[in-house]
């Protein structure tokens, strides 16, 4: 295994810090403290576990500028993103401090006047979580706070690109008084640390945001020994503009979810189709405001959007540009870079492509840049196939002010997330999750804590002698 992992700017390619990879010791030590820590930490009582994490989310909110500066610095995001995610990170550990003390369990009436059927819910165990790059504080939170509400004890690895983020986080915790074997953070490759993850029979559960391969790698390990899992995988992301839509709106909502993060986000608008009797429109106000869009350093004041994270996330966003463009693809603007390979710094400029069809690789794949390709349809159903033609089932945007028609596509879209006339819909409070290869479970709202319980049936017989 690696001895360090080298954490770098992406806007500059320049080290940041050095970290020291966990070796396999120690991350079998870090999973039994964990297993260890459960018997005690499930015991206590749900208003002091909530009561932590109300303390753990006011140190976070101390640190708020720190936090989104390390984010910063380490993911490229612009700085008010950054301090944006920082909010958006402890609304989820608020979230869950308060559903910690709603784990409700329930009574059943018997068939019989001897018996009584009671009905709990206990934490699962040791959770174990592997997380992305693109969002290094929220992703880690709504894992660990809903786990921790519930009871269990935590692991997380986060991505090498950014485990700075995730290590801060994890000393917050610590000093708000959650204990240090609750919640732990160990470091390393995925590769590696996954199959540990993943093998150890201290782990009940795998929890994990990232690519749908690695996902479904994850779900095959865990069946050895039987783990619980819940996986946010990858997304591609219709955006569905009917012809009675308010264009503005559209336009404004549009961009909103497609350029947050430079576009490396799985819920982000991957393809726009619009009815093609208000495509010019659409298309010209959609590329005068994308035009806009200042592109540079993150800690930069008024940047808003920043590098892309690394190499390979850059060859990717640039092969399926040059593929649509030679399949026939019309650039209305961007297709424009500033990168370089050897200092490892990698800038795209937005960029919208019309007249791109089903063969193109942008068309079938998660882009995870910011590239917005636009399309036409005619007729509804012919939107929803395009729309659902595809093994992703995360989120899926309309715009229509015709009811008939946002139920209709609201009903016939396959995806778990859906935003009418709304391009951010995520919320601490509400389920967030795909459908088909996009993913299994939800995080957020009172069915982002369900993965982490058990139900435990007790039958009391012989009530009478
Ligand atoms: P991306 O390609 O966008 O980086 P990944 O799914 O590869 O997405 O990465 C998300 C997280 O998964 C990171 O923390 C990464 O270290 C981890 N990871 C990558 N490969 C594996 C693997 N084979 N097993 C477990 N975790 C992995």
């Amino acid at each position: 295994m690696a001895a360090t992992i080298k954490v770098t700017n992406p806007a500059t390619g320049e080290l940041i810090q050095e970290v020291k990879a966990d070796t396999e010791e120690e991350i079998h030590l870090a999973l039994r403290r964990g297993h260890e820590s459960f018997r005690k930490w499930s015991k206590i009582n749900a208003h002091e576990r909530s009561r932590l994490l109300k303390l753990w989310s006011k140190k976070i909110q101390e640190h708020k500028d720190d936090l989104a500066k390390i984010m910063t610095m380490e993911s490229g995001k612009p700085l008010h993103e950054s301090l944006g995610e920082v909010d958006y990170a402890t609304s989820y550990i608020d979230w869950y401090a308060e559903e910690a003390k709603r784990l409700y369990g329930r009574t059943i009436p018997a068939n019989t006047e001897s018996k009584r059927i009671i009905v709990s819910r206990q934490p699962v165990g040791l959770v174990a979580a592997i997380t992305p790059w693109n969002f290094p504080a929220a992703m880690m939170t709504r894992k660990a706070a809903p786990a921790l509400a519930a009871g269990c004890t935590f692991v997380v690895k986060p991505a090498e690109d950014t485990p700075l983020t995730t290590m801060k986080l994890i000393e917050l915790a610590h000093e708000a008084g959650i204990p240090a074997d609750v919640i732990q953070c160990v470091n390393g490759y995925g590769s590696e640390v996954g199959k540990i993850f993943t093998e150890s029979k201290y782990v009940r559960k795998i929890t994990f945001t990232g690519s749908t391969p690695v996902g479904k790698l994850l779900i095959r390990d865990s069946a050895s020994t039987v783990k619980h899992v819940s996986m946010e995988l990858g997304g591609h992301a219709p955006v569905i503009v009917a012809h009675d839509a308010d264009i503005d709106l559209a336009v404004e909502q549009t961009i909103a979810s497609k350029f947050r993060n430079a576009g490396q986000t799985c819920i982000c608008a991957n393809r726009v189709l619009v009815h093609e009797s208000i495509v010019e429109e659409f298309a010209e106000k959609l590329t005068n405001e994308v035009k806009k869009l200042k592109v540079g350093n993150g800690l930069e004041k008024g940047t808003q959007i920043g590098p892309v994270i690394n190499e390979k996330g850059f060859n990717k966003i640039v092969s399926q540009v040059n593929d649509a463009i030679s399949k026939g693809a019309e650039v209305l603007c961007g297709n424009k870079y500033n990168a370089n390979r050897e200092k490892g710094y990698f800038f795209v400029y937005p960029t919208v492509l019309k007249n791109v069809n089903e063969n193109m690789k942008i068309m079938q794949e998660e882009t995870f840049g910011p590239i917005l390709p636009i399309t036409t349809f005619q007729e509804l159903e012919e939107a929803v196939n395009i729309a659902n033609s595809t093994p992703y089932g995360l989120a899926a945007y309309f715009f229509t002010n015709d009811y008939r028609t946002g139920i209709y596509l609201h009903e016939h879209l396959d995806f778990g997330i859906i935003g009418w006339n709304d391009g951010s819909p995520s919320a601490a409070h509400a389920p967030f999750g795909g459908m088909k290869e996009s993913g299994i479970g939800r995080e957020g709202g009172v069915e982002g804590i369900e993965p982490y319980l058990e139900t435990k049936y007790l039958s009391i017989g012989d009530i009478y002698k």
